[in-house]
């Protein structure tokens, strides 16, 4: 038996547990991991509260992120005791994930635990911050560099903001927080932020083109927000949009791409392809100070993490949150 949330939907409505699940009841697949940590991302706060349709398939284990220890395999390229990682890939959605004790998945979807990091510190960085790693290469392969100017981070006391603005600072740009919660703006500027602005800023409807100011952007909102950094980033400027937290309409016009050249790039962490996921933990092992990364983090017990959940999507958690299963 191991100890697993279990998201159930049925004439008893939708709802989360923790429960005592027989290993039998694991799905498919040719790694059985035991897991040490998983994550809270938006995805699972979604998930865990039914706000939004993330779960296809009932009953789900949450957790699109995990670390842990390789207890049986049939994968050629893991064997026991290989420390690994999992990002995305549907689980957590369509595959039972990462917030249980044990996780049965298809090898190739796992990744070896970077050296330079413990499952813990993995997990603190999680899915939020692979994410962010995946918008800061695609600024640069777009050829932005400190030189250009400042990048604008949106929802930058969350996790994905929260990691962009430090390893953007890391890499000497000039970084610019925005924030719904003044009462972080310490917080975002000890990560390296040089001003934080305030998200009604950004939040209501604004003209096509505004004032360039951005050399590049990191998004996680959409909406008005998406809008309204493309409208004021400059000539050339490169926007990476990575989220919906805002919304996930993008009421805006073609003005900056056709007049301005701006590219708005899309991220997407969960199908991202094996290569660019190494690449992506690679460079977080030498552009993320760790020193940063404890100041982002909270640790929580499994049972926790189902009223955490509810806190995240309405926005009341800082950084990133590890949920360590054992505990
Ligand atoms: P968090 O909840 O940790 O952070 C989201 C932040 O967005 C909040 O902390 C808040 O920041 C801001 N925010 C929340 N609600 C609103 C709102 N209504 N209007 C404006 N800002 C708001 O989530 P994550 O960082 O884990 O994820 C952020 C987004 O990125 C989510 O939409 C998530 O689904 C998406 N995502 C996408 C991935 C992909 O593969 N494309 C992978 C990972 C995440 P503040 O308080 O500073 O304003």
């Amino acid at each position: 038996m191991f100890k697993a949330i279990i998201i159930e939907k049925d004439e008893a409505g939708y709802r989360a547990n923790l429960k005592d699940v027989d290993e039998s009841q694991l799905p498919e697949g040719d790694v059985t991991v035991r897991v040490s940590h998983s994550t809270l991302n938006y995805k699972d706060g979604l998930a865990i509260t039914g706000r939004g349709p993330v779960v296809r398939k009932f009953p789900m284990v949450p957790g699109i992120d995990l670390a842990g220890i390789v207890e049986e395999s049939s994968n050629p390229a893991f064997k026991v005791g290989d420390a690994v990682l999992l990002n995305g890939w549907g689980v957590g959605e369509g595959h039972w994930g990462g917030l249980a004790q044990k996780a049965r998945l298809k090898g190739d979807w796992l990744i070896p635990l970077p050296s330079q990091f413990t499952a813990q510190q993995a997990m603190a960085i999680g899915t939020a911050g692979y994410t962010a790693m995946l918008c800061v290469l695609a600024l640069e392969r777009h050829g932005v560099t400190p030189e250009h100017g400042e990048i604008l981070v949106t929802g930058a006391a969350g996790g994905v903001g929260s990691v962009a603005v430090s390893i953007l600072s890391k890499l000497g740009f000039t970084v610019v927080g925005v924030t719904g919660r003044p009462e972080e703006s310490e917080y975002i500027k000890s990560l390296g932020a040089t001003e934080v602005i305030d998200r009604s800023v950004f939040s209501t409807p604004g003209k096509p083109l505004a004032r360039e100011r951005w050399a590049g952007a990191v998004d996680v909102v959409g909406s008005h927000t998406l809008a309204n950094v493309c409208a004021s980033t400059k000539y050339r400027g490169v926007v990476t949009a990575c989220g919906l937290a805002g919304g996930m309409d993008f009421p805006a016009t073609v003005a900056p791409f056709i007049l301005r050249g701006v590219s708005l790039v899309g991220i997407d962490s969960v199908m991202c392809p094996r290569a660019d996921r190494l690449v992506a933990w690679q460079r977080l092992g030498v552009d993320l100070d760790l020193a940063k990364l404890n100041l982002i983090t909270n640790e929580i017990g499994l049972a926790e993490a189902i009223s955490t959940a509810g806190q995240l999507i309405d926005g009341k958690v800082r950084g990133r949150v590890i949920v360590n299963v054992n505990s």
